[in-house]
């Protein structure tokens, strides 16, 4: 391919992270909007979102009710299958354990997130998951849209912490 045509292919990835991101970024308000830590998750196949998910474990009480674990079931519905090769996933923050193992069982493509999570996060931020030598292989990209992401979490634990 030729240096241009490399360049654009880079920029035209850039201008799709940016849009599937910003989807996610909107369920993640959503979620603080009902007072769930702002996460929030988009699934991408051929150019279309088929899978979308905010975190809900406040409401629902559950511990495994993370904006990924729902854009995934959703996936696997629309697919009606659980192997989501060729599939790309989205989300506002750092997925963890319990995420990252569900992303490489679901045998995604690719896992691009926003906000890196030095506490539970599975994909450099504490450890890598990724790393490992599982068979299935996902590449992982962080750092999209960060600062819009970050300062969606902060905003929110702020707002958390201010006295009534
Ligand atoms: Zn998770």
């Amino acid at each position: 391919m030729c240096a241009v045509m490399t360049v654009f292919m880079r920029e035209r990835e850039a201008v799709e992270h940016m849009e599937y991101m910003r989807e996610a970024l909107h369920l993640a308000s959503e979620a603080a909007e009902a007072g769930e830590v702002p996460v929030g998750c988009v699934i991408v196949r051929d150019g279309t979102i088929i899978g979308r998910g905010r975190n809900r474990r406040e409401a629902s009480r559950r511990t495994d009710a993370h904006a990924e674990m729902e854009a995934i079931a959703q996936a696997n519905a629309v697919l009606d299958t659980w192997r989501l090769d060729g599939c790309d996933l989205y989300v506002t923050l750092e997925p963890c354990p319990m995420c990252a193992g569900a992303i490489l069982n679901g045998r995604f493509r690719r896992v691009c997130f926003g906000a890196r999570d030095r506490v539970m996060g599975a994909c450099g931020g504490v450890f890598n998951l990724f790393m490992e030598n599982f068979p299935n292989k996902t590449a992982v990209q962080g750092g999209i849209m960060e600062e819009e992401c970050r300062e969606l979490l902060s905003a929110f634990f702020t707002t958390l912490r201010k006295p009534v």
